[in-house]
């Protein structure tokens, strides 16, 4: 059900501030940016081997997670596992009554995902993702 670990999102205060390290310490490259307005979110996508860093940087206050950065500030914010049909997944953990934090939605680098909420899932914020085969 579960092909790889796709990528982890890293929520940060400043996309150009935290290239600093992740581009200029780590040696990572940005393979894209793209703004999630629905999300209130940019994001960027540095590859690493099969899977990716996403850097999350809130658009403006309005944002989820800005919230979420002035509460517990910068680091760990999701981990997200590519599966081969977001919606096949999810019908498949709703069999053991886990349910996701909201529909099956278009994501950034046009994926289809889902969240599952941290109390479901001993405390990490999980992503569901595909290739949107609806789109
Ligand atoms: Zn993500």
């Amino acid at each position: 059900m579960l092909k790889k670990i796709d990528h982890v999102g890293i929520l940060v205060a400043s996309i150009p501030e935290a290239l600093k390290f992740y581009q200029g310490v780590l040696g990572l490259s940005v393979s894209g940016i793209e703004e999630v307005k629905g999300e209130g979110v940019r994001i960027a996508f540095l590859p690493v081997g099969e899977s990716k860093i996403e850097l999350l940087e809130p658009l403006d206050k309005e944002s989820p997670i800005y919230r979420t950065l002035e509460k517990r500030g910068e680091g760990l914010h999701h981990l997200a596992f590519e599966t081969d049909s977001t919606v096949d997944c999810l019908k498949g953990i709703s069999a053991f009554g886990v349910m996701p934090i909201n529909e099956v939605r278009q994501g950034a680098d046009g994926k289809e995902v889902a969240f599952l909420h941290p109390k479901q899932t001993h405390g990490v914020l999980v992503e569901l993702c595909s290739r949107g085969e609806r789109v």
